[in-house]
């Protein structure tokens, strides 16, 4: 295999460069959508992508698609990408990994002397996290159509501004909101370049992670609703706590999620609080909030269910009312093997080792999957740790993934 120009130092330059655009003073990134780091952020992509050629297009969310054109404009592009937002107090690595390392591909490739048959596009998303409203994915969700525009046109900030202020205050209001549904197979591919943000690759020493499988969560928020009284005079037999019904209800998530046969079920009940919280007060009221998570739908689904059935029983049997709101139910994806095969032949002939392996975190490759064929490249991260500013994968690690991504892009677009 040829081997390309990918140049790590000046990649790592503009890393740093798109890190010191921050809210937050170094090394903290922090850039919440739409924010003015966001915007900056953005301006600052748009012109490493002119100065690489490419040509650019905007969605009405704020997606950004950065071209290379390829000879034959009559076969669909391939794509790959990631994000630049980043939450409150993170590091400069997540996502960013997934836009300037493709970038980094895509200029090494052009030096190369290469020519794409097919475009080779960069996608950069808006909002993989859930700044400012709360939904992770917002501008994938919205390419996918998992996204409806009722339930966009509902979102709200924490000010209680929508989506259609901050686009319009961003400037990306002149198309409809519908406009940013794309057609299904639309990409013949998409991949996303991405550190692992957990410690395996780091572990067992290996450089690549070929994604298989990205779990996805559902969430549900379960309201009780009991009958409070003094801790002394309400006697135990007359007690309808809903603490304890929420115990129950806890441990049945830890029930449904141990016995679905599959090791990726996992079930937490993350948030738990209570009314009125005294020590000396039968708590009355209480909010949990479930996240069930696997890679497979049908395992997902039979624990859900088990969670839902369990909850009544419970709440009958201690006289406790009772509310089950679904926030979310998001389908897991399985990654093309097609497509997991072709960059696991790049790593062989790059003489690469490769760990196959699921991402227990999800991303825009989630939602990409639902039009075309996707899979993900993991890298390793020192420690695994992600969403902290002491986020770190060094010049070769990351040249090691660009170099896979690029040779990748190459063999789909040829
Ligand atoms: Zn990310």
């Amino acid at each position: 295999m040829k081997p390309l120009p990918v140049d790590a130092s000046r990649l790592q330059q503009q890393i740093d460069a798109l890190a010191a655009i921050s809210e937050a003073p170094a090394p903290v990134v922090t850039r919440v959508l739409f924010s003015e780091a966001d915007l900056k952020a953005r301006a600052f992509i748009k012109q490493l992508c002119q100065q690489a050629g490419l040509s650019l297009r905007e969605d009405a969310v704020g997606n950004l698609f950065a071209r290379w054109s390829g000879k034959d404009s009559k076969l669909t592009p391939v794509a790959t990408g990631s994000h630049i937002d980043a939450i409150p107090n993170a590091g400069r690595y997540d996502g960013v990994v997934g836009v300037l390392g493709a970038l980094e591909a895509i200029r090494a490739l052009k030096q190369s002397g290469f020519e794409p048959n097919r475009s080779i596009e960069l996608i950069i998303f808006t909002a993989e996290e859930p700044t400012r409203f709360g939904l992770g994915c917002l501008g994938s969700r919205l390419m996918s159509g998992a996204l409806s525009l009722e339930k966009a046109a509902a979102l709200r900030d924490p000010d209680g501004q929508t989506l259609d202020y901050w686009r319009g205050k961003a400037r990306f209001n002149t198309q409809e909101l519908k406009s940013v549904q794309l057609l299904k197979d639309c990409y013949s591919a998409f991949i996303e370049l991405h550190i692992e943000q957990g410690p395996l690759l780091e572990n067992e020493k290996i450089p690549i992670g070929v994604v298989e499988k990205i779990a996805a969560p559902s969430t549900l928020r379960v309201q009780l609703i009991g009958v409070g009284g003094h801790a002394g005079a309400v006697l135990m037999p007359d007690r309808h706590d809903a603490l304890l019904a929420g115990a129950e209800i806890a441990l049945a998530v830890e029930q449904a999620a141990l016995t679905t046969g599959s090791p990726d079920t996992v079930g937490t009940t993350g948030v738990f609080r209570i009314e009125p919280g005294a020590v000396n007060s039968v708590p009355c009221r209480a909010w949990l909030e479930i996240d069930l998570r696997d890679t497979q739908l049908p395992t997902r689904a039979a624990a859900l269910k088990r969670i839902e059935a369990a909850i009544p029983v419970v709440c009958k049997r201690r006289g406790i009312d009772f509310q089950i709101e679904r926030l979310n139910v998001d389908a897991p994806a399985t990654c093309d093997p097609r497509l997991v095969n072709t960059v696991a032949d790049v790593c062989r002939e790059l003489g690469l080792p490769v760990k196959k392996m699921i991402s227990r975190a999800y991303h825009d490759s989630l939602f990409m999957a639902q039009i075309c064929p996707t899979m993900m490249i993991f890298i390793p991260c020192r420690g695994g740790v992600s969403h902290r500013p002491d986020e770190y994968s060094s010049p070769q690690q990351i040249r090691d993934g660009v170099t896979v991504l690029a040779h990748t892009l190459a063999k789909l677009a040829a």
